[in-house]
C-alpha cells in the first residue's frame, strides 16, 4: 500500500549523513554541498509528514483492494447535531455505509449522533480530541493522551473502542506514528479528496473531484461538519449525485473495516 515506505527513508538518512561527512572531510571547495544536503533532507522529511501515502514513518492505509467493486466514503470533523444527520439520512436512503472520523470534543457534545452512526452500521474512527493542526508536532505523550480522550469518548457513547485514526490534515510524523502504535491504531489517509471543506468549493466541484477518482478500492475524503463553525461542507449537497454515480458504476459503498477484510 505504501508507495515509498520506510526502507528507502532509512537508506536516504544514512546516505545523507555519509555524504555530509565526506564533503566536510573533503574541505572548502565542496562545503556548500555539505549545507545543501541537510536542507534537501529536511525537505524530504516535510514531504513525508505531509504526504502520508509515502508511508515514510508508518504504514498508512490510503486505498483498499482493487479486485472488489467497493469504495469507502469517509467523513471527517464531526459529529455535528445539524449537518451529520443530513449525511446519515442520505446514506440510509441509498443503503450505503461509510466511515466517520470524529473529533473527541464534538463527540462529547453530541453522543446521540455517534449512537445513530453505529446503529446504522457505519464505522467510527478518531480524528483527534480537538482539530489540532499541529498535532503531528506534539510530544508523543501529549498526542497519545489526546487520542486516548478521543477513544474514551467514542467508547462511552457507543460501547466500542475505535481502531482507526486519521490525523488532522493527514499529517503523519514519527511522533504521530509512535502514538498510533502505542494505542494500537491503524493510520488512515485517502486516495481521493473532495476539498469540500473549502468555502470556495461548490457541490458541483466536489462531485467532479470525487467522481474523477471513483474506482474500486477508492477511499474518499469528505466532511460531515465544518472544522470550526457551522458552515455546511459541500459534500452534503454533493453526496446524492456521488452515490448515484457509484451505483451506476457498480461500486458498493462499504465501511473501511469491511473494505479491509481479506
Ligand atoms: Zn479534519
Amino acid at each position: 500500500m505504501n508507495a515509498l515506505g520506510r526502507p528507502p527513508f532509512v537508506a536516504a538518512t544514512l546516505a545523507a549523513a555519509a555524504a555530509v561527512c565526506g564533503l566536510v572531510l573533503a574541505g572548502p571547495p565542496l562545503l556548500w554541498l555539505a549545507l545543501a544536503i541537510p536542507l534537501a533532507y529536511c525537505g524530504l522529511l516535510v514531504a513525508g509528514v505531509m504526504h502520508p501515502r509515502l508511508g515514510m514513518f508508518a504504514r498508512v492505509v490510503w486505498r483498499g483492494p482493487r479486485f472488489r467493486p467497493e469504495i469507502a466514503l469517509t467523513f471527517d470533523d464531526g459529529p455535528d447535531p445539524t449537518t451529520t444527520p443530513k449525511i446519515l439520512a442520505t446514506l440510509a436512503a441509498a443503503d450505503a455505509r461509510a466511515t466517520f472520523f470524529v473529533l473527541g470534543a464534538k463527540a462529547r457534545r453530541a453522543p446521540q449522533v455517534l449512537r445513530e452512526m453505529a446503529a446504522a452500521g457505519h464505522a467510527i474512527g478518531i480524528h483527534g480530541d480537538t482539530h489540532d493542526r499541529r498535532l503531528s508536532l506534539r510530544h508523543p505523550d501529549i498526542l497519545a493522551a489526546g487520542l486516548e480522550r478521543n477513544l474514551a469518548g467514542v467508547e462511552a457513547a457507543t460501547g466500542f473502542r475505535p481502531s482507526l485514526f486519521r490525523p488532522p490534515l493527514g499529517h503523519v510524523s514519527p511522533r504521530t506514528a509512535a502514538a498510533a502504535k502505542r494505542l494500537g491504531l491503524t493510520l488512515v489517509a485517502w486516495s481521493v479528496r473532495s476539498r469540500d471543506g473549502l468555502a470556495a468549493t461548490s457541490a458541483a466541484a466536489a462531485t467532479r473531484r470525487v467522481l474523477s477518482g471513483l474506482r474500486p478500492g477508492a477511499i474518499v475524503l469528505m466532511h460531515d461538519a465544518a472544522e470550526h463553525g457551522d458552515r455546511e461542507p459541500a459534500s452534503i449537497a454533493a453526496l446524492p449525485a456521488i452515490l448515484d454515480e457509484a451505483k451506476r458504476r457498480g461500486l458498493r459503498c462499504v465501511t473501511l473495516p469491511q473494505m479491509q477484510r481479506s
